[in-house]
């Protein structure tokens, strides 16, 4: 019988929290997401200036439903100015 493995601490949380990619939460996502449908619509790469939106709405449902609700919203709204 040979002891367990030594696993680092770092590598005891990177495998319960999976990947190291920068997700954010939900509250993060809601303060967010404004700003990121803006930059989307203009053209811009939303991806990269707010890191982490993308995993996260693809995990979440809430929202993706959010941010689906809001691009719409803004989509239908006539530009100002
Ligand atoms: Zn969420």
């Amino acid at each position: 019988m040979s002891p367990p493995d030594h696993i680092s601490r770092d590598q005891l949380i990177a495998r319960v929290i999976g990947p190291s990619e920068a997700e954010l939460t939900c509250d993060e996502c809601f303060d967010a997401l404004d700003r990121y449908v803006e930059l989307e619509l203009d053209g811009a790469d939303a991806d990269r200036v707010v890191a982490g939106m993308r995993p996260h709405l693809e995990g979440c449902p809430a929202c993706q439903h959010d941010y689906g609700s809001l691009l719409a919203y803004l989509k239908s709204r006539p530009k100002s100015g």
